[in-house]
């Protein structure tokens, strides 16, 4: 019984060394002065040292204790208050000259009369994990930085419509904290209307698989406009579809792109359309009439004398009659029509769906006003007239430079019939 008992006990040993040996971990036992008294294969290999010369030596020995005193302390504090310990420990190893990250449970180990006697060590080695977890964290926060700085909505959504991702001006966006939007349904935390808006684009994205280029105009409850330009790409996240999306607030830009095409389109003088947007919008006109076989008038004005008028009540006078003659254009026409000076003393008026009649009547009406206009001069036997060209867009009218030609010969007509008359052609 008794040596069948040793025999038990000595293959169980040598089992429990094989598993230390093979743990893939530094284990060690260490007496009440911190000689070591036990260490696996493991240790000797990174002290480089035979067994002998380990057990019975302590770790002033095998460490830089100077650089890392704290292995030295966690020892002192297991033994003293007789309870483990489970810390990260780096280690500077002399035999190498390498620094180690540890992660160690340290427990004390006791004598037959329950005294501490020494302490038990397991440390496995997490220097790798540790640098790519310290990676990880250093471009977290500094995804985080760009992202919360950037002036742009950023945020991942799936195909369910659950934010996966927000950054800070999303939250500013929807007066939200970023936890109140990430996991949650948008139609759980936006209004319907606003939910509805995103979601017409964003299924777009899933549909076609593809990048969307979205221009929106968004109006808040207090009526102010804001122009937002969009980029959403269909991503891929843990095997899932879905898509992360770019927003950017280009009202600024919007309403500069706006007021600069308002200022190139415009007549500086009068605010009217200049020649180049007149010319632009009654080819438009033109194909848009002739396709819909709908009629298009076209007027032609010219101030008689106007030289004369500069030379005898000045330039500044000629101007001020100039703005009085847009303003009474634009008061006898509709919104459609587009009334345009394109000329130094000349205008023109594209009139979408009016006929040669209704033509004509416009012209006698601005003829009329004109006549009963007061252009507030002392002397009262200023005459200020002009001469009208009209024509309709006919069946044989291959583009509107034709129309051109023939609305200038019926002014030239007018003209040399004596001003203040209107001709036809
Ligand atoms: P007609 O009856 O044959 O049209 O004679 P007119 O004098 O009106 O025509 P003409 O083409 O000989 O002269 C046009 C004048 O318009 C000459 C020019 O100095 C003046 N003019 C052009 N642009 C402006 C402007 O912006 N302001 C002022 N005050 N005058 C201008
Ligand atoms: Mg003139
Ligand atoms: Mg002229």
């Amino acid at each position: 019984m008794q040596s069948h008992h040793n025999d038990s006990t000595a293959q169980q040993l040598a089992a429990l060394k094989q598993v230390c040996n093979t743990l893939g971990a530094y284990i060690f036992t260490k007496d009440l002065q911190g000689r070591y008294t036990y260490v696996n294969l493991a240790v000797l290999q990174l002290f480089n040292k035979p067994l002998e010369e380990v057990i019975g030596f302590d770790d002033t020995q095998f460490f830089d204790l100077d650089i890392s005193n704290h292995i030295k302390k966690n020892d002192h504090q297991v033994m003293q208050t007789a309870t483990a310990i489970n810390t990260e420990e780096t280690n500077y190893i002399k035999s190498s000259g390498e620094q180690r990250i540890y992660q160690t449970i340290k427990s004390p180990l006791f004598d037959d009369d329950g005294q501490v006697c020494g302490i038990s060590g397991i440390s496995t080695d997490i220097t790798i994990e540790k640098q790519l977890r310290d990676l990880n964290n250093e471009q977290k926060q500094l995804l985080d930085t760009v992202l919360n700085n950037i002036p742009a909505s950023v945020y991942i959504k799936d195909e369910e419509r659950r934010f996966l991702y927000a950054n800070s001006k999303v939250s500013t966006l929807f007066e939200l904290p970023i936890t109140e939007i990430i996991g949650k349904f948008e139609t759980s935390i936006l209004p319907q209307e606003m939910a509805a808006h995103f979601h017409k684009s964003d299924a777009e994205v899933f549909k076609t698989n593809s990048i969307q280029r979205i221009e929106e105009t968004v109006s808040d409850h207090l009526g102010r406009t804001s122009h937002y330009l969009s980029i959403k790409a269909p991503i891929t996240i843990n095997n899932k579809r879905a898509l992360i999306g770019f927003s950017t607030d280009v009202t600024e830009l919007y309403e500069l792109k706006e007021q600069f095409q308002q200022q190139a389109n415009t007549d500086y003088l009068t605010n009217l359309y200049n020649r180049r947007y007149f010319i632009e919008q009654a080819e438009r006109e033109f194909t848009r009439s002739q396709r819909h076989a709908l009629p298009l008038a076209l007027l032609s004005i010219d101030i008689d004398h106007f030289k004369h008028l500069n030379d005898n009540y000045g330039h500044p006078f000629g101007d001020k009659v100039l703005i009085d003659i847009s303003e009474l254009l634009l008061q006898g026409t509709r919104r459609e029509d587009v009334v345009a000076r394109i000329g130094g003393e000349e205008f023109a008026i594209i009139l979408p769906n009016t006929t040669q009649d209704k033509g004509i009547f416009l012209a006698e009406r601005i003829q009329k006003k004109l006549q009963n206009h007061d252009f507030s001069v002392t002397c009262d036997d200023l005459k200020v007239t002009v001469s009208i060209g009209v024509t309709v867009l006919s069946g044989t009218d291959s583009c509107f430079d034709e129309l051109l030609l023939r609305v200038d010969e019926a002014l030239y007509k007018a003209k040399n019939k004596g001003r203040n008359q209107i001709m036809y052609l």
